[in-house]
């Protein structure tokens, strides 16, 4: 899911900062992050203390206790799939801006204590009865998409991620900061062998959310396509769009997001607090689409003027405030407004297969599980650049 505003961010980062306790050995030996260039391969060394704990039944686990409570590093019985599941060993999980709902108790219905994580990249190492398809061995990737219930009315005109029963890991139940996770098998995506665990994490939430509002845009090669926001959204969004063959164009405050724009494919760059966005899509012909990653309703409006006839605003970044909007701006060249949601398991698999091909990746920051707490606290700050990924292997 989208990310959200940065005033809440900020607010809530406090919270994350907290969550740092003592409980979490961290080695000052170590840098602050390691910055990984796209296509690393993370290493997979299993630690002593990891085989031993295993033969024990048991796992390394990072929870919340309580809403709004601190991540806790714990030791949690290893759990066993059952009917129609699997589980997976988890070789890395992202760090979402959506996981403060988690941390945060925020999402209804929340039971505690919660393992959080939805960007999950691993393993199946266990099967229950009843799956079909797939078998212990597979590499597996595991999104916001956590299962649908297959009998409300989306589900049964096959929009299963608008489900009414949408089940997520991390919330509906445990997520992915943890050395295994069980997921019901219809929300897995295969993971092809050309992508690492560390780069395929990110895509199955920041990834498919951008690809696949792409994708269903309505654009077709050569159209003018803008990317609103170069963010943990927006830095995918660009690379997508131009992968996808749009004429691409980032929008941004500043100009130093410029060169970064232009080397992850945009054709062009506007600086959002210096030129007037519309006129200069209007300069290329008007965007047939703009991928709104941005988390501020009000940065969102001026584009809509700059909007081809049938251009569409596709809104992935997260706001309470209303995008203004006049409905003469709408009908007058058939325009229109869409929200997106990320997309089922086989639309993260399709996400995952089109990065391979096409060598789209994220840019993340790695940091081994036990130091969780750190790793959300710096993506609640917006420090990350541009997404947060947990290794479960100690030394990587
Ligand atoms: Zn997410
Ligand atoms: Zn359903």
């Amino acid at each position: 899911m989208a990310d959200v505003p940065h005033e809440l961010s900020a607010q809530i980062g406090d919270g994350g900062e907290d969550a740092t306790g003592d409980d979490v050995p961290l080695d000052p030996g170590e840098p602050q992050f390691d910055l990984v260039e796209p296509g690393r391969v993370s290493r997979r060394e299993v630690q002593p203390d990891t085989i031993k704990r295993r033969a024990m039944g048991k796992m390394r686990a990072v929870q919340v206790a309580q809403g709004g409570g601190a991540l806790e590093l714990v030791e949690r019985e290893m759990p066993e799939p059952t009917q129609g599941e699997v589980r997976v060993r988890v070789e890395a999980c992202g760090v979402c801006h959506s996981d403060s709902l988690t941390v945060e108790g925020q999402w209804p219905g929340l039971s505690f204590p919660r393992i959080p994580g939805h960007e999950i990249a691993g393993i199946i190492d266990a099967v229950g009865t009843g799956v079909v398809g797939w078998s212990a061995g597979q590499r597996v990737g595991v999104g916001w998409f956590g299962g649908h219930c297959g009998r409300c009315e989306p589900c049964r005109r096959g929009w299963l991620i608008d489900c009414r029963n949408l089940r997520i890991p991390g919330i509906s139940y445990d997520g992915g900061y943890a050395d295994a996770m069980v997921a019901p098998a219809d929300a897995l995506a295969a993971m092809p062998d050309q992508l690492s665990a560390v780069d395929a994490a990110p895509l199955l939430c920041a990834g498919v959310t951008t690809f696949n509002a792409l994708r269903h845009s309505g654009a077709m090669p050569g159209d003018v396509v803008a990317v609103l926001g170069i963010g943990g959204l927006g830095h995918l969004g660009v690379q997508f769009a131009n992968k996808l063959g749009f004429c691409t164009v980032a929008i941004a405050r500043g100009s130093d997001k410029e060169a970064l724009s232009r080397n992850l494919g945009a054709h062009h760059f506007i600086d959002s607090a210096t030129e007037d966005v519309a006129a200069r899509l209007n300069r290329l012909g008007g965007a047939r689409a703009v991928l709104a990653t941005v988390t501020s309703a009000k940065a969102m409006t001026p584009v809509i003027e700059g909007l081809a006839v049938r251009g569409r605003l596709i809104v992935v970044g997260v706001d309470a405030e209303p995008i203004e909007v006049s409905p003469l701006q709408l009908i007058g060249a058939s325009r229109s407004i869409v929200g997106h949601s990320a997309g089922a398991s086989i639309d993260s698999q399709d996400t995952l297969g089109f990065s391979a091909l096409s060598g789209v990746r994220p840019m993340i920051e790695t940091m081994p599980l036990s130091r969780a707490p750190e790793a959300y606290a710096r993506m609640m700050r917006a420090e990350a650049r541009f997404r947060m990924v947990l290794t479960m292997a100690e030394q990587h």
